[in-house]
């Protein structure tokens, strides 16, 4: 199991989600291919160590993963959609609300803001949530 299968098992159990079998396999399927999979590609991989995975249960695994940051939709050029694992660690999310389309980033501004809020309220702040939202290029045509 990869650094990055570890940080994400990890928040999946902070945000109340199992690894199941399935889920597991959605997974995998991703972090191994290092590139962009669509659900049908994610199916077929995923197959190989969960036979019993069913497309629409691929599906609702990736959509599940993309609400929650750890993967992310990629538009490719023959405007067919797939996956790839979201950047470990500290990032934040741009998302059109048209098609979905989502971009991961770690650029953000916030650490004056957070180093002030500390001073101004005593708290030790661990985290920050960003998320940007519009129209990606193609919808704003
Ligand atoms: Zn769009
Ligand atoms: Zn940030």
């Amino acid at each position: 199991m990869s650094d990055n299968e570890h940080a994400i098992e990890r928040a999946l159990r902070r945000s109340g989600v199992r690894l199941t079998r399935a889920r597991r396999a959605v997974l995998d399927a991703l972090l191994e291919a290092e590139r962009h999979l669509t659900a049908a590609q994610v199916h077929a991989l995923g197959r190989q160590s969960c036979p019993s995975l069913s497309l629409a249960s691929v599906y609702r695994t990736l959509a599940l993963l993309q609400s929650l940051g750890h993967v992310q939709l990629v538009h490719s050029d023959d405007d067919c959609q797939s996956y790839a694992v979201a950047p470990a660690g500290h990032s934040h999310q741009l998302i059109c609300s048209a098609c979905g389309w989502t971009y991961a980033f770690s650029e953000c501004d916030l650490s004056p803001l957070v180093a002030d809020m500390e001073a101004r309220t005593g708290f030790r702040i661990v985290e920050h949530l960003l998320e940007l939202r519009g129209l990606c290029p193609k919808c704003r045509e």
